[in-house]
């Protein structure tokens, strides 16, 4: 007997990020001594009628709400069908973004996992085990933290001795007018002094500049430092594909875009529009880990490799099972504030600063589905009151 899906459970909680404020725009995360921003996210369960229940911890309110629109069609379905699933979805979905879909199927593969008692990378077919971590920063701030480029400098010394083998630039933003750029360009010439001959560097302005060319004049600093890759620099938004082809023409550092793209075609189209060099992939972004790994094995066929975007359990079980990748980004982290990651595990995983080893490598976990414990007791009590039940 095939098992059936009888119930899933969308239940937002919100957790305290101490000494976490946004800067001037209101809209990047930066250390804030004093200041608590409280962040939201879903605890999503897929129970079955096997008394297996899939389980995932993430996701964002637009997602939430389009899981809304499908989660019905999923009940008295068998779990195991994720591509039929996948696909009916992904139609379903077609006026939107489609970011709903990233939470149920990483439960549905979970449930796989437990269902076969067996870690999801082993399912996908095992690459690796060990996954070497670049550290991803904050954003720049105003306020004793990373607030200067010898700030940044002293932070990617640190880091080194850590153990990380990379290091990446949230810087401040700014625009050429007011002049912030140079301060862009000082950070960029300070990390690149300081530890640019033992460290792959990247950075990434997040869509801050204002101008294409504020994003080539930061690229040819980058070009001086033999960046490992420069990432989403302007206010495109990350999606034209005219712009990069044309940035990536004069520049020799390497080009990451497709974080802010949705779906594997789309993907696919950026590709074979010269606009990226790296393409980037997120498990909760793209359609889950089926959604992800499409894009990892597209880029495959073109002889590219995908950086997985942000840190988290379903990161690591796509990573072991890629070849063509390089890093896991541990984001976002800080000398003086922890990293975002909500304090939902149970039995030691761990995105923190601290979680690499000698080496500068995270692990991918062993145990069946996802290999974590949530700890449903602290998302329960800090719920919203924003629960859906689908049954
Ligand atoms: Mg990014």
């Amino acid at each position: 007997m095939a098992p059936t899906i009888t119930k899933i459970e969308s239940r937002e909680f919100e957790y305290p990020l101490e000494d976490v404020g946004t800067d001037q725009n209101g809209f990047n995360l930066v250390y804030d001594p004093g200041e608590t921003t409280w962040r939201k996210l879903f605890g999503i369960t897929i129970h079955t009628d096997v008394g297996i229940t899939g389980e995932y911890v993430g996701g964002n309110s637009p997602g939430a709400a389009q899981i809304n629109m499908f989660a019905d069609y999923l009940v008295g379905r068998n779990p195991l069908k994720r591509e039929k699933h996948w696909s009916e979805i992904k139609r379903a979905l077609r006026k939107y973004d489609r970011m709903g879909i990233g939470p149920i199927d990483i439960a549905l593969w979970d449930f796989a996992g437990k269902y076969y008692d067996a870690p999801i990378h082993e399912l996908l077919g095992t690459y690796r085990e060990s996954i070497p971590a670049y550290a991803s920063t904050y954003h720049g701030d105003e306020n004793g933290g990373l607030d200067s480029p010898e700030a940044f400098a002293d932070f990617a010394e640190a880091c080194l001795e850590r153990g990380f083998p990379g290091y990446k630039i949230h810087g401040w933003g700014g625009s050429d007018a007011s002049r912030e750029i140079d301060r862009e360009l000082d950070a960029i010439a300070a990390v690149g002094d300081r530890v640019g001959d033992e460290m792959d560097l990247m950075f990434d302005p997040a869509c801050e500049y204002e101008t294409f060319g504020d994003a080539l004049k930061v690229g040819r600093a980058l070009d001086e430092y033999e960046f490992f890759w420069y990432e989403d620099p302007y206010r495109d938004g990350g999606i034209s594909q005219q712009g990069h082809r044309r940035l990536r023409d004069r520049l020799d550092t390497p080009i990451l875009q497709t974080e802010h793209i949705r779906g594997l075609e789309s993907h696919a189209d950026f590709v074979v529009g010269d606009g990226t060099d790296f393409v980037r992939a997120d498990p909760e972004y793209d359609g889950g880990i089926t959604g992800a790994m499409k894009i990892v094995h597209m880029a495959e066929s073109f002889g590219l490799d995908v950086e997985f975007h942000a840190p988290g359990p379903a990161q690591r079980h796509c990573i072991a099972a890629t070849r063509n990748t390089n890093y896991y980004e541990l984001a976002l982290l800080h000398p003086r504030c922890q990293n975002t990651q909500p304090p939902v595990y149970e039995g030691g995983y761990s995105d923190m600063i601290d979680t690499i080893d000698d080496r500068g490598h995270v692990t991918v976990p062993d145990g069946p589905g996802l290999g974590v414990d949530y700890d449903w007791g602290y998302i329960e009590e800090n719920g919203t009151g924003s629960v859906h039940v689908y049954e």
